[in-house]
């Protein structure tokens, strides 16, 4: 069986930067496993054509348990080199400094945003931007929207004019107001994490990347992580490890792994069919997503295409309920998205959208049963707290304000979704019940802390074994108020380091 110093699964936005760090060190033998593709295709590059992938192999195309009144909802994640950050909306946008400040106060020591300072500085190079705080020469390449979409412009101007302050940079000093925020795009390609950390480190002898890997198991002796079982093209294949399993499969594949292996709640795992290892309790709890509500518009006149991500303006804001940050995105969609089950919104149409993002509820990943190849029951638990469907009301009255300002009436003829008809408290909240969605963030699956019960300690080893560490978005104790990739390049990067050269 082939021998490695560290055995890295899922090539994800955080497995790219492990498996690219790690074997920087030349001695460091590296294996990375990804069960998605090694195909890097036009909807992974080309910035508007993103939608496509959530319609090919590079989506796991999984959907939740019922949420809320609207079913399951669909719950795309990304199975390519590049992971979830290869397929994604490309937004680069750290939390508020707050959210990890929290996190270091809860018993996470060295996670506080001046901790992870030096590490968001060192993934990124955002040109232009306050140097203090940004990065200048890191391998992901960030810009904001340089040709603006109408539709974008006129719903900056409008929340300006409803008194929504401006910011230059929601990652910077003032991370709060309405912003253009940087893209992870340059000249016109996106930089997905395989594009930036892994793809420059293919040559190296050290590093060794097998795709179409499905890692099934982790195996153990003594307690001591020493390998893991995978079917390559469907085949049962093994590698075992002298140094240690890292695991980047993301909020959803890291638990479902660990479970699979034995480690998660004894009671579950004896009920799907497994034989616990270690009880871990809070394994797949904590699962924390951003729901969200859609309006939708008919178009006044023939608008143009994105020419970036179908988003390019963000608004950071803070509803009645906000604690100490913003605690929902106002932001367009420009496509004519419907809820779930609608009609399709009109050809030439657009979306204003409300997420909670810094969402009361919790939810959980379980086994559906012992086959690896089953995908997990999620349930990410929108609006199971009456707070964030009090947040998303909040929100949709903001962006209704908005599309009705003088200044949108350029760009706007109808509101489609949720029509004129859903007027008042109880309709609005009716219909965001029923229409509730995924902003595609899910994390908190494996949370790092220093009490008993958190699933990897503040060096993300896994607690009751050796040999074990996870990196990725399923140990974000809280899920940050902004896109996640950033945080989540931020806490490879960190995890590489602590994790540090060759073996002795
Ligand atoms: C459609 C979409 C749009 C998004 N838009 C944005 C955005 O604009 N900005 C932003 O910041 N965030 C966005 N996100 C979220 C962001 O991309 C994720 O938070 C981030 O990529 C998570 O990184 P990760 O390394 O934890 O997991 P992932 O990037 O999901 O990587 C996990 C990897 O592990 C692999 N894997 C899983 N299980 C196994 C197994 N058993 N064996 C082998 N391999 C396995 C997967 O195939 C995948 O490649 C979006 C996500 C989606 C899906």
């Amino acid at each position: 069986m082939p021998e490695y110093d560290y055995i890295v699964v899922g090539a994800g936005t955080a497995g790219c930067v492990l498996a690219a760090r790690l074997s920087q060190h030349p001695a460091a033998r590296v294996l990375l496993l990804e069960a998605g593709a090694a195909a890097r295709t036009r909807a992974m590059t080309v910035p508007n054509a993103w939608p496509e992938n959530l319609d090919s192999p590079a989506n796991w195309a999984d959907t939740t348990t019922p949420q809320a009144d609207a079913g399951p909802v669909s719950y795309p994640r990304g199975r390519a080199l590049g992971g979830s950050g290869a397929i994604n909306a490309m937004a680069h946008v750290r939390g508020h400094r707050t959210v990890y400040d929290d996190w270091a106060a809860a018993g996470a020591a060295g996670w506080a945003f001046a901790d992870l300072l030096p590490y968001f500085r060192r993934s990124e190079t955002a040109a232009g931007r306050d140097p203090q705080l940004r990065g200048s020469a890191g391998p992901i390449l960030v810009a904001p929207a340089a040709d603006r979409h109408p539709v974008a412009e006129a719903f900056v101007a409008g929340l300006l004019a409803a008194g929504v302050p401006g910011t230059e940079d929601l990652s910077g000093a003032r991370q709060e107001g309405v912003a253009w925020p940087d893209l992870a795009i340059a000249d016109g390609v996106r930089v997905s994490p395989a594009d930036g950390y892994l793809r420059p480190a293919l040559g190296r002898p050290n590093l060794t990347v097998l795709t179409d890997c499905l890692v099934t198991g982790l195996g153990f002796s003594n307690g001591r992580c020493t390998g893991v079982s995978y079917l390559q093209h469907g085949h049962p294949a093994a590698a075992q490890t002298s140094g240690e399993v890292v695991l980047a499969a993301g909020a959803i594949g890291t638990p479902q792994l660990l479970m699979l292996s034995g480690i998660g709640p004894a009671g579950q795992l004896r009920q799907a069919g497994i034989e616990p290892l270690a009880d871990l309790p809070e394994v797949g709890e904590n699962l924390q997503d951003h729901p969200i509500a859609i309006t939708s518009y008919s178009p006044a006149a023939s608008l143009p295409v994105s020419k970036y991500n179908h988003g390019e303006a963000c608004a950071a804001v803070r509803s009645p309920l906000a604690g100490g940050y913003p605690d929902l995105h106002l932001l367009p969609i420009l496509l004519p998205l419907a809820p779930a089950g609608s009609e399709p919104g009109p050809a030439g149409g657009y979306a204003l959208v409300a997420s909670a993002v810094a969402p009361a509820s919790r939810g959980a990943v379980r086994l559906a049963g012992p086959d690896p190849r089953r995908p997990p029951l999620i349930d990410p638990g929108f609006l199971r707290e009456p707070e964030d469907l009090d947040r998303l009301a909040a929100g949709l009255l903001m962006i209704r304000e908005v599309a009705a300002g003088r200044g949108f009436g350029q760009v706007r003829k109808a509101e489609v979704y949720p029509g004129p008809e859903v007027r008042g408290t109880a309709a609005i909240r009716r219909y965001i019940r029923r229409s509730v969605s995924s902003y595609y963030h899910p994390a908190g699956t494996c949370r790092m802390g220093a009490d008993g019960t958190a699933v990897v300690d503040c060096s993300l080893r896994v607690q009751g074994v050796t040999g074990l560490r996870i990196a990725d978005a399923s140990v974000l104790p809280t899920l940050p108020n902004a896109h996640p990739n950033a945080t989540v390049l931020a806490i490879a990067e960190r995890a590489a380091e602590l994790i540090g050269g060759p073996p002795d």
